[in-house]
């Protein structure tokens, strides 16, 4: 889980589902087709769906939850409401996938858990859980949850079935929001400043988590709007869940330094409040800066995020750099050779422990070969000469693995993930030189228009083939169609009906999400809610202002004529924080230079604390503001800072996606 996505949380963006008396029936969810029922019904004699093994063990050791099944924030609004998934409580309709229906009443299965002695999960009162191990003197937490509030709700649980013992230690599996946002709720500053609460988290934590999502940050939280049916309403037509957990708290998070570092891929001990711990460091894993580690003592092992009860993602589709599944499943394997033989029980940060040696070493070893031979056979084919799609389309999971539960792609898929581990590779060319400079979207769409023999042919064949449940070909069909004519309401309809029933067969959360998003975009447009600000107190204070600046430089809007005329040399002077800037302004351009100061030619010389550029950043003070105030000085031609810095641009959060 990353950062922009769930800061999208921060506002809700739900808009009203229901389709008012008026509507046309082309706006609202139609039923499952007799094509999708074949799918779904199919991954129903597929899977052991008889074993209720999972059922037990996600209920194991409860003790109690919150009866109104609703968090709240400060300000009285809802943070996490339990109760939005109760229809999941039904069996699954035509609607739905099966499998990732089963993912959903799994994971919505909430309240306090006895793991065993000394070890306590507060599950689903987020998307991702907090384990609680009892030290000497207090809780020694893992992974506090997104918000702070969802997070104090769980340790006021904890406290009024189990007593009340101060948190004595933090542990953060690794740099995602959804392990640590929630801190500012269980500790106080003060305390880890202190030395009295120590945070071990591992190496590169903190600068991962500020820095990794906030280049690509507005495209990939408008994408994750779809990824996470943010926009969708819960039921079985809408978002049933995002297979990795059920949906994300809302609040402002916030995040601490670590005060302990764990580096290392051997592994390297540690005694917290009492309780010995071995850690391995696992680094571009599931996440940049992550780790995982065992309790001797209690042969108890934390997965952090690495061994899940799902196929997690290679790729995940908001947009991210991919993941490698060689390493991934190297770092599993080391677990195994470490703790194999020893371990009794293994809980991870989302979904349910398991118990019993046995079944441990069996969970792992299967997770492990799952990443292992997507990678291997992936690249394998590629040496091969197969394509990504080629690919996708032909490996397939061995049954041993295939047919477990915890190694289906509820979040991942092994469609996309095998395209991801090309892409690791090879990179976004399959080599085909028809697929070098391909027409863009709109003029191709034109094209095959005019090639179907019209707009009234193409969606005669699109109907066509629609009736047979060819959804995958009728996609790409329309797709050209309403590119070339976005207002097509015909075309954009029957779009929207298509990707419902692709939605409807999904086996991953997100495929489904991404399915039904747009369907509901092609029938309703593209909601201007308000834009989530992918920024909050705590992510700022933690940019580096490297990264700062080379925020500012990728914003500049080098295409604009007059922006490609600027020839400026700024120098930036921020004394609070000690720091010196040369912004090198030329071709478009913008080269900022640290620790530099430019000596001739200066265009002006500005002097800001770095805390206001944090302010106008936040949008707490405006850039005049901070020039009529004197907050910020300028020597030199103020007129030419204020140049520049009129062409730097501001991101529209609501793009369009299924159209131009
Ligand atoms: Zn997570």
């Amino acid at each position: 889980m990353k950062i922009l996505y769930l800061l999208l949380t921060l506002l809700i963006v739900i808009f009203n589902a229901s389709a008012s008396d008026s509507e046309s029936s082309d706006l609202i969810p139609k039923a499952a087709s007799s094509y999708t029922q074949e799918s779904n019904q199919a991954i129903k004699s597929y899977l052991p769906f008889l074993d209720k093994t999972d059922f037990e063990n996600a209920k194991k050791g409860f003790i109690g939850t919150i009866d109104s099944g609703v968090i709240y924030q400060e300000n009285k609004a809802v943070s996490y409401n339990m109760q939005e998934f109760d229809f999941l409580n039904q069996d699954s309709p035509d609607t739905a996938n099966p499998s990732l229906w089963r993912q959903g009443q799994l994971n919505r299965i909430h309240g306090l858990f006895k793991v065993q002695d000394d070890i306590y999960q507060v599950r689903s009162f987020d998307l991702s859980n907090m384990t609680l191990i009892k030290g000497k003197t207090g809780w020694i937490v893992i992974d506090p949850l997104i918000t702070p509030d969802t997070a104090k709700a769980s340790m006021q649980l904890v406290e009024k079935h189990l007593g009340k013992f101060p948190v004595s230690a933090v542990i953060i599996s690794h740099s995602h929001m959804d392990h640590f946002g929630g801190i500012r709720g269980i500790v106080d500053e003060t305390d880890v400043i202190s030395g009295k609460v120590p945070i071990i988290a591992p190496k590169e934590f903190y600068q991962s988590a500020i820095s990794e999502n906030i280049m690509a940050g507005n495209a990939m939280a408008r994408r994750a709007s779809y990824m996470f049916g943010n926009l969708l309403p819960k039921n079985e037509t809408g978002m049933i869940g995002s297979g990795l957990g059920q949906t994300t708290s809302v609040g402002l998070p916030g995040i601490l330094k670590n005060t302990d570092t764990i580096s290392s891929f051997e592994g390297e001990t540690r005694i917290v409040d009492g309780v010995k711990i071995e850690f391995i460091y696992t680094p571009e894993s599931e996440a940049p800066a992550e780790m995982m580690f065992y309790f001797p003592e209690m042969k108890a092992f934390c997965q952090a995020e690495n061994i899940n009860r799902t196929f997690h993602n290679l790729y995940t589709l908001r947009g991210a750099k991919v993941r490698n599944g060689q390493k991934w499943a190297q770092y599993i394997d080391l677990a195994i050779q470490k703790w194999g033989s020893d371990v009794q029980t293994s809980f991870g940060s989302h979904h349910w422990p398991t118990w019993g040696n046995d079944n441990i070493v069996e969970f792992w070893q299967n997770q492990r070969d799952l990443y292992r031979f997507v990678h291997d056979q992936t690249v394998r084919l590629a040496n091969q000469g197969l394509t990504p799609k080629e690919i996708a389309e032909q490996l397939k999971l061995p049954e041993t693995l295939d047919k477990q539960f915890y190694n289906r792609g509820y979040y991942g898929s092994v469609s996309h993930n095998i395209k991801a581990q090309y892409q690791l590779y090879y990179g976004w060319f399959d080599g085909n030189p028809a697929n070098l400079n391909p027409l863009p979207p709109t003029e191709v769409g034109h094209k095959y228009v005019e090639l179907a023999g019209g707009v009234e042919a193409l969606l005669q064949k699109a109907k066509e083939s629609f009736d047979k449940g060819e959804y995958r070909w009728v996609a790409e069909l329309l797709n050209h169609l309403v590119f070339a004519q976005p207002d097509n309401k015909t075309a954009k309809y029957l779009l929207a009906d298509t990707y419902e029933q692709m939605g409807y067969a999904s086996e991953s959360g997100p495929w489904r999400n991404f399915y039904l998003t747009g369907a509901r975009e092609l029938r309703h447009g593209v909601k201007v809610l308000p834009a989530p600000n992918g920024l909050t107190p705590d992510m700022i204070d933690g940019l580096s202002t490297d990264l700062l600046f080379n925020y500012i430089a990728m914003k500049f809007k080098g295409t604009d004529v007059d922006a490609a005329k600027m020839q400026y040399n700024f120098n930036i002077s921020l004394p609070d924080a000690n720091e010196k800037i040369a912004l090198i302004i030329n071709n478009g351009v913008v080269n900022p230079r640290f620790n530099y100061e430019i000596k001739n030619d200066v265009t002006a010389t500005i002097t800001v604390n770095r805390k206001d550029l944090n302010r106008m950043s936040l949008g707490q003070v405006k850039f005049a503001e901070l020039l009529s105030t004197q907050a910020m000085k300028i020597d030199g031609s103020q007129q030419d800072f204020i140049a520049f810095f009129s062409k730097v641009d501001n991101f529209e959060f609501w793009f369009n996606i299924v159209e131009p």
